[in-house]
């Protein structure tokens, strides 16, 4: 079938929560084109869906919205365009998760939800229900005693990515604070840096399952977890955020060298920039 017409005569329904590149990859199976082709018939400058999903432009989703005669605020909810640049990086590159009461079973190509993708979820946002690793990992995690806080963390991370809301520290960067290093007291026999994070001072069972489960945490560079352990950190997250500032200085005492400069001076600098923007904020309103 051709696809001359900037708007295209059939236009396949969209399921709830579906990411903009699920629904052009079904189109273009519709159509029998590649999913490129699709996607490039209104937007020729755009080299991968990937873009599509994370990058796009109020322009171009007005073009894409006329070749699907949708809505563009619609099609905009599909994307991570309204993700925070803070929380990007817990955003998966392929779906990692799922909800097995909301993902569509169909005959057809299976339509991908934009929440198998969020490092921060542990629930599905349509149904509430606990989410499944898509790739077989372990089915229960083992932090399930802090299932209230965690999910007082994944609320507060999810304000923050998806809504731009923000406390005294950005959710997102206690995250990524709790993931350093910390030296255990007193040093255990087989002492492994990596097992041993600042998170474990409030989430005590997070050594013994890292030890125990040989369950690894990614580099300090991601805060990605997960799914299995990602309830620690969200809990640890609502933790540090409801107990404020002190709690970070205390968490400090528990490291050493430069990773505890690194962690003193990023407590510093995310604090400080805070109180800016409230200030800025504040001056904004009078
Ligand atoms: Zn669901």
């Amino acid at each position: 079938m051709g696809l001359s017409a900037r708007q295209l005569p059939v236009r396949l329904a969209l399921y709830p929560d579906e990411l903009l590149s699920s629904w052009i990859i079904r189109h273009a199976a519709f159509y029998a084109v590649p999913p490129l082709a699709m996607l490039q018939h209104c937007l020729p400058e755009i080299q991968s869906l990937r873009t599509a999903d994370l990058d796009i432009t109020e322009s171009r989703v007005a073009r894409i919205a006329r070749m699907f005669s949708a809505d563009p605020a619609t099609v905009l909810r599909m994307t991570f365009s309204n993700i925070t640049q803070s929380s990007r990086r817990l955003i998966a590159s392929e779906p990692r998760q799922l909800c097995c009461s909301c993902s569509p079973i169909t005959n057809e190509l299976h339509p991908v939800l934009r929440s198998r993708f969020l490092g921060w979820r542990i629930t599905c946002p349509l149904c509430g229900n606990l989410l499944q690793n898509a790739d077989g990992g372990p089915r229960r995690s083992p932090f399930s005693r802090y299932h209230n806080s965690a999910l007082m963390g994944e609320q507060l991370l999810d304000d923050e990515a998806e809504r731009g809301m923000q406390n005294w520290m950005p959710p997102s960067e206690i995250a990524r604070l709790l993931l350093m290093r910390r030296v255990p007291r007193p040093l255990p026999d087989r002492y492994e840096p990596s097992n041993y994070r600042v998170l474990g001072v409030i989430i005590p069972d997070l050594d013994d399952v890292l030890r125990v489960q040989n369950s690894k945490l990614p580099s300090r560079a991601s805060t990605f977890l997960p799914l299995h352990l990602r309830p620690a950190l969200l809990a640890g997250v609502a933790i540090v955020q409801r107990s404020g500032p002190e709690m970070l200085h205390m968490l400090r005492s528990h490291m050493m060298g430069e990773n505890k400069a690194r962690f003193g001076s990023a407590i510093d600098e995310i604090v400080d920039c805070a109180r800016q923007s409230r200030t800025s904020s504040q001056l904004h309103l009078i």
